[in-house]
């Protein structure tokens, strides 16, 4: 294992809150920094990268390793933040925690293809943001998705926050580009949670359309708020 370092906000034990493995116990490694910065961020400290302690890579898997134990897990999700950003980091991580018989997950904004290329053999499980600029108030990253989920489309879902502020040609975009690179993709519609600041929930209506669409075009639809808000966990 190389001695490279990243910046880990935490590292702790809950159980997943989002998408296809929603209600599976998981140890999640979050790295802190993000390329992106959309408007409904729920980890703004994943944001400042400097904000956090760097950890060697052999200090990480102690850290995974000892709670993967003590709490039973089998999955390891290596979130942030953007994980991609530290995907040498990864790279020398990922032989260790799979040795000791763990699953890998990766939670990426699906924006970093060419570092998804580096590592996709390592992880078992992608969970990809199609990310709609009408969502984030950010600009389009249509192509990059695209080369993005081209990369390993067996291994991957998607996930695609809506809010208040979501263009149903954006939703229907996003679809479109799903369909194209695989029909029976795993697709989770996923309203934004209210919160304070940041994103406000769709409406119904809006909701109803969006999954009507999607599941017109997929065979694998699901209309899933984050739960772990709602069991008030992490
Ligand atoms: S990609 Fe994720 S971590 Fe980065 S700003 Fe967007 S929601 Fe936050």
């Amino acid at each position: 294992m190389k001695n490279i370092k990243a910046p880990v906000a935490e590292t702790f034990c809950s159980i997943q809150g989002e998408g296809l493995y929603c209600g599976q116990r998981q140890v999640f490694l979050r790295f802190a920094g993000c390329n992106l910065a959309c408007g409904y961020c729920d980890e703004p400290a994943a944001l400042d990268a400097s904000a956090a302690a760097p950890m060697t890579c052999a200090e990480a898997a102690r850290a995974v390793l000892k709670l993967a134990r003590a709490k039973k897990a089998e999955n390891v999700s290596l979130t942030g933040g953007e994980p991609l950003l530290y995907w040498r980091f990864i790279k020398s991580l990922a032989p260790a925690l799979k040795k000791a018989g763990l699953t890998l997950h990766l939670e990426t904004n699906g924006v970093l293809h060419k570092e998804l290329s580096k590592i996709a053999g390592l992880v078992d499980v992608i969970a990809m943001d199609i990310k709609l600029p009408s969502s984030t108030g950010q600009k389009a990253r249509w192509a990059e998705h695209k080369k993005f989920l081209s990369s390993a489309p067996e291994k991957t879902f998607i996930k695609a926050v809506i809010t208040s502020k979501t263009k149903i040609t954006e939703l229907k975009k996003a679809v479109d580009l799903a369909a194209s690179v695989s029909p029976g993709i795993p697709f989770f519609i996923q309203p934004a949670t209210a919160r304070k600041a940041g994103g406000k929930p769709p409406s119904a209506k809006f909701v109803e359309e969006a999954g009507c669409y999607a599941a017109s075009r997929l065979s694998r639809v699901k209309v899933l708020p984050q739960q772990h808000p709602l069991w008030g966990i992490k």
